[in-house]
């Protein structure tokens, strides 16, 4: 059985959104899937390819899985979109009863009892943050806030340089206090904030696909927009393909996902991408986009246009690849072979620099695009 590309991507009605009504961001993350998956296992008789599409965590989530029983199947995609969903209630930044919501009102005030997935998720954070030497921060929330990428891009201006600093003052993560015992979370300062946008879609592929394969299913893709997790080969022994989007797409198209620059296999990995073309707005023809340097609380302008990192986890490759992106080509290289993961970056030059890793394991699909010698 054959899944082309544009089945497995199929779009369904809209149903969800941060907040209470339909936001304008919900659509913009459909346009900015980055990731497009090129399916092309084949399955043995018996086996049969499930997939199945929901709008969660503010943006489009599929999983497809391999099952010789359709029960088994449908039981196992209910699992593990329940887990996403769960996962959303607590850290949604935009929703007022989430778990996040709750500790960010409290900064400065008093610590708030969290779940144990909370807990879990911020000391991943703390790991990241620590091994990308504060690239990766989401103590950064009052800064995105000045940015507030999530409104109409044609509403949007620079914020002032004094209120960006001021903000700054309030990014530090070793300011966040987790008591893991009493389950509990502090935000030291007055004013501080996190926001998980930058690691809880990886860290959701990462608890779907343990429900999924915890229900005895062979083989899995979870992808949360770009955030994609995978295990298994389909009964025929074919590798899941994923495909990396064009970051400079020549053309405006309502399916970017579909302008694919580089294609390579996911063997029981998960991979993401960031980039400066997924939500941005253009003042005086320069690009303004979501992924901040911390440092200076502006627009992050390495040498990258898109980082794409593969790691055994997906809050890893979610996290990292955004630190990436703000680290530049050659840290982020350093930093991923430093830790045995791997990555394809785009640069500006349209050149792609790839971990030893990945050497004669990707291919080229559009030739704008040119692999580092
Ligand atoms: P996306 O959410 O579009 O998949 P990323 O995974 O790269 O992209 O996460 C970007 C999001 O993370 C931003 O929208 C913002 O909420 C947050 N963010 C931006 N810069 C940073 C950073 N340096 N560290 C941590 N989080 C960040
Ligand atoms: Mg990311």
């Amino acid at each position: 059985m054959n899944v082309s590309n544009k089945e497995l991507l199929r779009k369904e009605p809209a149903g969800y959104s941060r907040g209470d009504e339909l936001h304008p961001m919900f659509f913009t993350s459909l346009l900015c899937l980055m990731v497009c998956l090129l399916l092309l296992a084949g399955c043995t008789r018996g086996d049969t390819m499930y997939k199945e599409s929901r709008v969660l965590m503010d943006t489009f989530c599929t999983i497809t899985l391999v099952s010789d029983s359709k029960e088994k199947a449908r039981e196992a995609i209910e699992a593990g979109f329940a887990e996403i969903k769960k996962l959303e209630t607590l850290l949604n930044y935009f929703s007022d009863s989430s778990e996040i919501s709750a500790v960010n009102r409290a900064a400065g005030i008093a610590p708030v009892k969290v779940s144990s997935d909370t807990i879990e998720i911020l000391e991943k954070t703390a790991l990241i943050n620590r091994l990308t030497e504060g690239a990766f921060d989401p103590t950064l929330a009052p800064v995105i806030g000045l940015w507030d990428f999530s409104k109409n891009i044609l509403n949007h201006s620079v914020p002032l340089k004094n209120d960006i600093l001021e903000a700054l003052e309030l990014v530090d993560y070793s300011l966040v206090t987790i008591d893991k015992d009493k389950s509990e979370v502090y935000l030291v300062e007055k004013g501080m904030e996190l926001d998980l946008g930058g690691i809880a879609k990886g860290f959701g592929a990462d608890r779907a696909i343990e429900a999924v394969r915890s229900r005895g299913i062979k083989a899995a893709l979870v992808a949360i927009a770009g955030d994609i997790r995978g295990y298994g080969l389909s009964a025929s022994g074919d590798a899941w393909n994923v495909g990396i989007q064009n970051p400079r797409p020549d053309a405006v198209t309502d399916k970017p996902w579909e302008d694919i620059s580089a294609r390579l296999e996911l063997k029981d990995r998960a991979i993401s991408t960031s980039g400066d073309y997924q939500r941005y707005f253009l003042v005086d023809g320069k690009r303004y986009h979501h992924i901040l340097d911390p440092e200076r609380g502006f627009p992050a302008e390495s040498d990258l246009v898109s980082a794409t990192v593969l790691a055994p986890e997906g809050y890893l490759a979610d996290s990292l690849s955004t630190a990436v992106f703000v680290l530049g080509s050659e840290k982020g290289i350093a930093l991923l072979e430093s830790q045995g993961y791997d990555g394809v970056l785009i640069k500006k030059s349209k050149e792609v620099v790839l971990t030893k890793g990945l050497e004669g394991k990707v291919t080229i699909l559009n030739h704008d695009y040119y692999l580092s010698d």
